[in-house]
């Protein structure tokens, strides 16, 4: 009897050296020309050497792919051999374009590495990707988001010392420092090799992708990315964030005024606090029964913290203390399945 067909894994495809006439005429055209997730290798001046970079981890943060568009059309030489993965190619050219994080019923790709691992196509894009860079063994991984809503730039670190300093200062002056184990592709930093997420803004914003073009292109070009060195802007840190996310059965929305009668309604501009200071003066939104009920916000030990930063004030929510927040989103989906946002206590 013959065996069953053995599943097909999701794997990424290898494209070496593609052409720049190659590639379409825009970014839209290029996405439209990969075969799947794709992996694409260009050689530099001192082929001994590697470096890699992911982007579309998420199908709705196209700077990434922008920046890795304009490299390859701009034919800029790398100084050592360059290795691009391009990972939600589906997601993202799902029409209108670049409006799925992930497709609808998928796992968030950015949360499959680490195990437990699963059997969906997800889980094996991740652990491919892990596999291809254990063999191909990079001096140094960079991941290239947007944040949902509009925000400047930073980057996120798992581990702090001066050559995540070094990869991160390529893009931005700011750096998150954070313990929380969430299964996303830097968290392999601690075992593998330095690896850092960059989130260069808003996914709209046409300064985001600037922001991509121009720190990727020193990431290619420059012969030493590990040091710091090669900027003199002051860096500016945030340690051990903490995510604010809704309970399993509330729900979100977002308004000037109380819109759930049994859940969380946020003020929806929110997202102009990016990184601003909020205080307890600060309303943030409206609860509709105990905040416990609703919301949570665990520390790095799993223990609830939420009533140290929030309260509730007749229906309405405050900061408990000041706070800075970031990753503030106003898509009601990414608030169910990620979180509402980041916060930490401003030193
Ligand atoms: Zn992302």
């Amino acid at each position: 009897m013959e065996q069953p067909a053995k599943p097909k894994h999701n794997e990424f495809h290898y494209w070496k050296n593609p052409d720049s006439e190659a590639i379409g005429e825009s970014v839209v055209e290029f996405l439209h020309l990969l075969p799947g997730p794709t992996h694409i290798h260009i050689t530099g001046e001192d082929a001994s050497r590697c470096r890699a970079a992911v982007t579309l981890l998420h199908g709705n943060e196209p700077s990434g792919l922008y920046a890795v568009y304009h490299t390859l059309k701009q034919k800029i030489q790398p100084a050592v051999d360059i290795h691009f993965f391009i990972a939600s190619v589906d997601a993202a050219r799902q029409a209108p374009g670049f409006i799925y994080r992930m497709l609808p019923n998928h796992k968030d790709l950015n949360r499959c590495f680490k195990p437990p691992y699963g059997d969906t196509d997800q889980d094996f894009l991740a652990q491919d990707l892990i596999a291809k860079l254990q063999k191909l063994d990079p001096e140094c991984v960079i991941d290239i988001h947007n944040t949902s809503g509009s925000s400047p730039s930073f980057g996120v670190t798992t581990f702090m010392d001066a050559r995540h300093d070094a990869l991160i200062s390529l893009f931005t002056h700011r750096t998150i420092i954070s313990d929380l184990s969430l299964g996303s592709l830097m968290e392999i930093s601690e075992n593998m090799m330095p690896t850092v997420t960059i989130e260069c803004g808003g996914a709209q914003d046409n300064e985001s992708h600037l922001l991509a073009c121009e720190g990727l292109f020193r990431y290619v070009s420059s012969e030493d990315v590990l040091t710091v060195g090669h900027t003199d802007m002051t860096l500016e840190f945030f340690h051990s964030p903490l995510r604010l996310e809704l309970v399993e059965g509330s729900d979100i929305a977002y308004g000037d005024h109380c819109l759930m009668s049994d859940g969380v309604t946020l003020l929806p501009d929110l997202e102009n606090f990016n990184f601003g200071l909020v205080s307890p003066e600060n309303k943030l939104g409206f609860v509709s029964g105990e905040l416990a009920n609703n919301l949570t916000a665990k520390d790095t030990k799993n223990q609830e913290r939420l009533l140290d930063y929030f309260e509730l004030r007749e229906g309405e929510l405050y900061p408990a203390q000041t706070l800075k927040l970031f990753m503030v989103t106003s898509n009601p989906e990414i608030a169910r399945k990620d979180c509402l946002f980041y916060f930490v206590v401003p030193d």
